[in-house]
């Protein structure tokens, strides 16, 4: 038998057993044996009846004396009711709704029961306990930790025992992939040890060492993944782009704020990343106002002052036009020639964009090639539309993960040998960034510019709608605006159904005396462009929108923020929304909305409501939505992660050393590469 063997080799499985246990993912012996275990019941650590106190967690070894089931007198649901006891005393337990619990339990039974340990008048109790037998199979006999696994009905854990050591003997040894070497240095069990030590810990020092082994396994062959990928991206020279302090200096003191100390070390950090003769592969994150673009700035800027191009990609029409603005302004005083260029929208300079821009494609596509322009700014239009710069240093892309896998792919393409930068609002957990991106360098903008105020949000329950109604009128009153997000709706069309629904009941029932506008990525550009602008220039009061304002825009009179459906996007999206809010001195504020309001909705809104930092909410995000969703990494891997967490920032950097040298000597390690080659497969399934 070995770990690719059917599960019906086992002794005692049958075709009806084997349905069973595909169940829960199981089809060969590898799956059985790498089916963990979710907890361990401690028998070293039971605890005496006499001693259980209220709230604990305990596991008590005890025998039953009595049990029976009864009707509840109100609910008319089964309750089972039990006494056990040890030599110190009794307890009370009693099941709900389990009826079936009486089957599997006699008295004169000696079990361990978990659970959190209740007390009511009659004492302490234990409601709806697990249970398990004191003793298993022969060999279990002196285990002091038993292992309890998720099952399916029909499934007990007593069987699941029985086949998974029967498994463990069976297949004597487990191939280890990984190299001797690395299992010496980091003082690793051999797998098939850890194996065994996963399932049946002889202690918490066993299991401990065997948790060690098995998530070092998971996040290594996530990063020599990346190790390998990166080796494979054939690394051309870069330009070196040197760091011209005196223009940089005067660049920065030209501005009309001080930079923060986060942004002036991100800076320095990218312009220094630019001097080298090899490309920068860079990731700045910073919240939603923490002032990216001018950082970007810097990095285009010094890219011109050695004579090359450079371009700035940005996800949506909307923001490019956004950052050409902005870019725009930045540089007036240095007559650099910067373009817009998306799918409708060709500007090559910030003075002539209310020129019929059409006839400026071809112009700009030339001066591209020529060299003339130094700064191009659009959507990614500028790579499909075969556009070739005459020497371009320098790409820069803002929200990476908002475009297409494919569009992603031509931008890598686009980029090599360039000096490489991307932006994003998403924060990214130091660890998470060591582990997808083995091979990126990470810049952080952590602090707000000064004197911003903190914006205040309130979760709104659906009897204070109105209130939340009359507060945004008082605003609008007072000049500001107000966005209102709608909720996100599976395919596109309903989107915009649902926005074009809201500004209905917006514009003729609650606000007919102010203006209101909308905004959906089914517009037109020139559409967009003309609500976008009516909104900028006050012309409207409140803009009705769907998800397309969650990256970027940039309207820092508008004061209010309200997310209706909130329960469907996550904590990091809706931290997007309230960043459109807050960029003024004006106070701002967020309502926010939810469909429904059940416990793990309620918690997460909640938390949003009471934090503040994109960082708590990404990583509150990761826990309860998979990295796939928020950041975008499907087939990274990291899905398949079990045992390991994302915040074992130790652990992490030292798989990563060893995934670097493995990477670097691969054939010398077949088995690992044979494992590797599953892995992979493993992953683009996912
Ligand atoms: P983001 O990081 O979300 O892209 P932006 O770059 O759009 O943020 O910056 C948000 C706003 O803050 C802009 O209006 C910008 O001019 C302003 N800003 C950037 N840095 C500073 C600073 N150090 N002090 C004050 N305002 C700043
Ligand atoms: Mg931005």
């Amino acid at each position: 038998m070995n770990l690719s063997s059917k599960i019906t080799a086992l002794d005692k499985v049958g075709a009806a057993v084997a349905k069973k246990l595909n169940k829960i993912g199981i089809h060969i012996i590898e799956d059985l044996l790498f089916y963990f275990p979710h907890r361990y019941e401690d028998y070293q650590g039971a605890v005496q009846i006499k001693e259980l106190k209220e709230g604990a967690a305990v596991s008590v070894k005890a025998k039953v004396e009595l049990i029976a089931n009864r009707r509840s007198f109100r609910s008319r649901k089964v309750m089972t009711e039990a006494l056990v006891s040890d030599e110190s005393g009794s307890l009370r337990i009693v099941w709900f709704n389990q009826p079936y619990v009486i089957k599997n339990i006699k008295v004169g039974d000696e079990l361990v029961f978990s659970s959190v340990v209740k007390a009511d008048m009659l004492g302490p109790q234990l409601v709806n306990p697990s249970y398990s037998r004191a003793s298993l199979s022969s060999e279990d006999a002196q285990a002091k930790m038993v292992p309890i696994y998720y099952l399916t009905a029909g499934l007990s854990q007593k069987y699941l025992h029985f086949l998974v050591s029967q498994a463990l003997k069976a297949v004597k040894d487990v191939p280890d992939y990984l190299p001797n070497e690395i299992l010496e240095e980091h003082d690793l069990l051999p797998l098939h040890d850890a194996l065994r030590g996963i399932h049946f810990p002889l202690d918490q020092v066993d299991l401990a060492n065997a948790q060690k082994r098995l998530k070092f396994d998971e996040l290594f062959l996530i990063q020599l993944k990346a190790e390998i990928a990166r080796r494979g991206r054939s690394v051309q020279p870069a330009p070196v782009l040197e760091f011209k302090e005196k223009e940089i200096k005067d660049f920065v003191s030209g501005l009309s704020f001080e930079l923060t100390k986060s942004q002036r070390v991100s800076a320095w950090e990218i312009l220094k990343d630019l001097n080298r003769n090899f490309p920068m592969n860079r990731l700045l994150s910073g919240d939603v106002g923490s002032g990216k673009t001018v950082v970007a700035a810097m990095a285009l800027y010094s890219a011109y002052l050695n004579g090359y191009q450079a371009v700035l990609l940005a996800p949506t029409e909307i923001l490019a036009k956004q950052h050409f603005d902005s870019i725009s302004r930045l540089f007036k005083n240095f007559e650099i020639p910067v373009c817009l260029y998306t799918r409708s929208q060709f500007v090559k300079n910030i003075d002539e964009q209310n020129v019929e821009s059409k006839k400026f494609k071809k112009e700009i596509i030339e001066n591209i090639s020529s060299g003339k322009i130094a700064v191009a700014i659009g959507t990614h239009a500028l790579l499909s539309d075969k556009i070739e710069f005459k020497k371009l240093g320098l790409a820069i892309v803002d929200e990476q993960h908002r475009f297409g896998v494919e569009q992603r792919q031509e931008i890598k393409q686009k980029g090599k040998g360039v000096h490489f930068l991307s932006l994003t609002a998403t924060p990214i957990p130091r660890s998470l960034a060591l582990t997808l991106y083995g091979d990126l360098d990470l810049s952080v903008i952590d602090e707000m510019p000064v004197g911003r105020k903190v914006i205040m949000t309130r979760l709104v329950e659906a009897h204070n709608r109105s209130k939340a109604y009359d507060f945004i009128r008082k605003q609008i009153k007072q000049g500001r605006q107000a966005f209102v997000v709608c909720p996100l709706i599976e395919n596109e069309s309903d989107e915009k159904k649902s926005v074009l629904k809201e500004y209905e009941k917006l514009s003729k029932e609650i606000f007919p005396d102010l203006k209101v506008g909308f905004l959906h990525g089914r517009l037109k550009s020139k559409e967009k462009e003309e609500a976008m602008n009516k909104f900028k220039n006050k012309e409207t009061d409140i803009l009705v929108a769907t998800s397309v304002v969650e990256v970027g825009i940039d309207i820092p009179n508008a004061s209010v923020m309200m997310i209706e459906g909130a329960d469907r996007f996550g904590l990091a999206q809706l931290h997007q929304f309230r960043g459109r809010v807050g960029r003024s001195e004006h106070q701002s504020y967020c309502f926010v909305f939810s469909d429904t309001f059940s416990h793990s909705t309620k918690d997460r809104l909640e938390f949003f409501e009471k934090n503040n930092s994109g960082l708590m909410l990404a990583q509150k995000d990761l826990e309860t939505r998979g990295p796939g969703e928020v950041y975008g990494t499907t087939q990274s891997g990291l899905e398949g992660l079990r045992l390991a967490k994302l915040n074992d920032v130790e652990l992490i950097k030292m798989v990563r050393e060893s995934a670097a040298k493995c990477a670097e000597n691969l054939a010398k390690y077949p088995l690992l590469k044979q494992k590797m080659k599953s892995f992979e497969q493993s992953v683009h399934l996912e």
